[in-house]
């Protein structure tokens, strides 16, 4: 038997293992995202969205980013949005502000809001909890607000502990939070990005969320200068947080959202200045639905490559295509500047084949939708 059949045949096996949703090892991971071919990273992460979401239905959100504020004591080298504290370019909405977008979203039918914004240095803990629990009672919507980065920066700043911080946030109407900051979390490759959060530290307050049965999100940012080998060890911690999660009888991640870096404007933008081709990306997206087999679903970020490539990631894997997002500040910053209303998101899923559905933040679904104008 030749070498080029022995790798054949151990490439097949994986892919069965994979089928049967065994875990696999690292250098396993690796083998099959540099030797299988797209078709069948395709076909299986399709097999399993299948499996998950037996009712051929694509989700989708209609909500509203709200960057609070752009100060940040963080200076992260692939960021565009970011001012330091004191830059006279740095702004924090007042209360009135945010309520003005609140009530343009719920205007076009949203169901929510993802707030989130900079580490800030000065503002303090009561000004995030008032303005949670005004925005819960005026509105009653789904408040999906502060990454874990963001949690890190309250606690460092607050002195508290993560969890004393998210109760807080809780108890004042925080319904989920966020993945941002997640990037990729490789120590090595968050210092050369000049990332303040560190791996551990994002996790951790990621798991405080967890335990305190706070549903999130969790994401992987690819394209800014990591190796192959981060993506999969930053999956693996991403699984292995799940699975305790699931353990301790919490639901923990409802979801995984890949998306690539944006490189205008961004430090970085001049050593990466290219955007990861369209195939890479549905190719880690059909990687990462097979191997966040603990995590329900998977969104395709067509905010970042775009509606015509993001109606693809819909046969791999994705079971959502994410927000029609009416203002996003931080991506668009960096060049992403992808635009779609409801209809169009609709109409998407529609040619695709799949049944379209509205959703919350927490993936609990509204309602089916026949015409939502
Ligand atoms: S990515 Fe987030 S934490 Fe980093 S500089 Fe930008 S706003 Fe700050």
């Amino acid at each position: 038997m030749n070498t080029a059949a022995i790798e054949t045949q151990t490439l097949t096996e994986l892919l069965d293992r994979i089928s049967r949703r065994e875990n696999l090892a690292e250098a396993e991971w690796l083998q099959v995202i540099s030797e299988a071919s797209t078709e069948d990273l395709r076909r299986l992460a399709d097999a399993l969205r299948a499996e998950f979401h037996p009712d051929n239905v694509v989700t989708y959100v209609v909500d509203r980013n709200i960057n609070y504020s752009n100060v940040c004591f963080s200076v992260c080298n692939f960021c565009a949005f970011y001012r330091k504290p004191g830059d006279p370019e740095g702004y924090v909405l007042s209360y009135e502000e945010i309520y003005e977008k609140v009530e343009e979203m719920i205007e076009i039918g949203g169901s929510g809001i993802l707030m989130q914004g900079g580490l800030h240095p000065d503002l303090p803990l009561d000004w995030y909890t008032g303005l949670l629990s005004e925005l819960k009672n005026r509105y009653g919507i789904h408040l999906h607000c502060f990454s874990p980065t963001e949690i890190f920066g309250m606690a460092k700043t607050f002195g508290m502990s993560y969890e004393q911080v998210l109760r807080e946030l809780k108890d004042a109407g925080l319904d989920s939070i966020p993945g941002g900051g997640g990037e990729i979390l490789v120590d090595e490759i968050r210092r050369k990005r000049r990332t303040e959060c560190n791996s551990q530290e994002w996790l951790d307050a990621m798991e405080a969320a967890h335990q305190l049965g706070i549903k999130t999100t969790g994401t992987m940012m690819i394209g800014y200068g990591e190796k192959v080998e981060h993506r999969i060890q930053h999956l693996e911690k991403l699984r292995q947080l799940q699975a305790r999660t699931l353990a301790s009888g919490n639901p923990g991640f409802v979801s995984f959202i890949p998306w690539t870096f944006q490189p205008d404007n961004t430090p970085i933008g001049r050593i990466i200045p290219d955007r990861m081709p369209a195939e890479e990306y549905l190719r880690w997206l059909a990687l990462s639905r097979l191997y966040l087999s603990n995590i329900p679903n998977v969104q395709v970020s067509w905010l970042t490559v775009g509606l015509s490539d993001g109606r693809r990631g819909l046969h791999f894997g994705a079971n959502d295509i994410g927000s029609t997002m009416i203002e996003e500040n931080v991506i668009s910053k960096a060049g992403a500047n992808h635009k779609a209303t409801e209809l169009m998101l609709v109409d998407v899923i529609r040619e695709e084949g799949f049944t379209p559905v509205k959703r919350k933040a927490d993936y609990t679904r509204i309602y089916s939708i026949t015409n939502p104008n």
